[in-house]
């Protein structure tokens, strides 16, 4: 079984990453293999649940309010509508429903709102997971209280080369709110971005950062940087797909017991990227034609996808709800009709 390990070196990371390509993935796979069933992929729906008009300014995002582009705001959603959008996910075979609000932070009258959200989703038998931005230890225990599962706080890239990336908030906020997460009891989402126009050292940095927190996240999400029309980083470089791959392989390696995820970028990713992608030890991924404000692939394209490659949605062991239980029966069921699942 591979260790974890918390004190990788920059130059250990250099060297790892920069291993010929094969033998990269071989240890990569081999890695994911001794921790996770290879043909299972853990399947999470992303909503969001107030867009746009977000005062930090993140040079990636559209929903960023110092920048230009063409989405459209939108306020806090009723928890209602959250609830209906949660009961669709999960008749899609969605195990984890995470809720992503553009804020710097959630502020005192927003809570009780969240939390009934938080509250409501549980009870679906969904996994929860949210992402509001800075959260605050009384805030991250407000919402650990309700029944939130995981908390997203992406570290976004390298402490080097974060002040070219966002300037209304340190690298050192965004590890304190890992910290408070952590404190409260609740599972950490944390992964970065790469396309962003860093050096290959800040993809090192960012995979370094990650490991080497005092427990690593439960959940690593790696984005392809989607270039938005508006945002300072439309015109970028293009990131070689094979840096993509090796980051994915790394960060596998380096988070043995994560689920590392497949997250933004996948619109523009092949079928047989998106294999070596799952090759390389990835496996989790968003579902659902709409990641936040950026397109994803259309959810029926995933499931053929994962037909093909012979995979499956990992499936949760403790379903609370009765009607999902149910209604998961009557896919595993269906699946030879439909062809949107396999069983292998
Ligand atoms: S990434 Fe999040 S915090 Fe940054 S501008 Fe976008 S919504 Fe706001």
């Amino acid at each position: 079984m591979a260790t974890v390990r918390h004190d990788w070196t920059y130059e250990e990371v250099k060297a790892l990453f920069n291993m010929p390509f094969n033998d990269l993935l071989f240890k990569a796979a081999s890695i994911h293999r001794e921790n996770f069933n290879p043909n299972e992929v853990q399947i999470s729906t992303l909503l969001s649940i107030k867009t746009g008009a977000c005062p930090e300014d993140c040079k990636y995002c559209p929903q960023s309010a110092h920048y230009k582009t063409d989405l459209d705001r939108e306020r806090l959603m009723e928890v209602e509508k959250v609830v209906e959008q949660a009961r669709l996910a999960r008749s899609k075979g969605a195990t984890r429903f995470c809720m992503g609000a553009a804020w710097s932070d959630p502020k005192d009258r927003d809570m009780p709102y969240i939390s009934k959200m938080v509250r409501e989703v549980k009870e679906l038998g969904l996994e929860t997971c949210m992402t509001l931005g800075m959260l605050d230890n009384e805030k991250a225990h407000a919402l650990r209280d309700a029944g939130l599962d995981y908390y997203n706080h992406n570290l976004d890239t390298s402490p080097e080369y974060y002040q070219q990336i966002i300037t209304t908030r340190t690298y050192q906020d965004r590890l304190d709110t890992l910290d408070n997460v952590r404190d409260a009891g609740m599972k950490v989402c944390s992964g970065g971005i790469v396309g962003m126009g860093e050096q290959a050292g800040d993809r090192y940095g960012l995979l370094m950062q990650l490991a080497n927190l005092p427990k690593q996240p439960e959940s690593v999400p790696i984005n392809m940087l989607v270039k938005v029309k508006g945002t300072p980083l439309e015109d970028v470089e293009d990131l070689d797909h094979f840096e993509f791959i090796r980051t994915i392989a790394t960060a596998r390696i380096m988070m043995p017991h994560s689920y590392v995820r497949l997250s933004a970028g996948r619109t523009a990713m092949n079928e047989q990227m998106q294999s070596m992608c799952f090759f390389a030890g990835a496996n989790s991924i968003f579902y659902g034609d709409k990641l936040l404000t950026t397109e994803n692939p259309e959810a029926d394209a995933d499931m053929n996808l994962l037909k093909k490659l012979g995979m499956n949605p990992e499936k949760r062991q403790d379903y609370s709800d009765e009607a999902y239980e149910a209604s998961l029966s009557s896919k595993i069921a269906d699946k030879a009709t439909s062809e949107l699942f396999y069983e292998a």
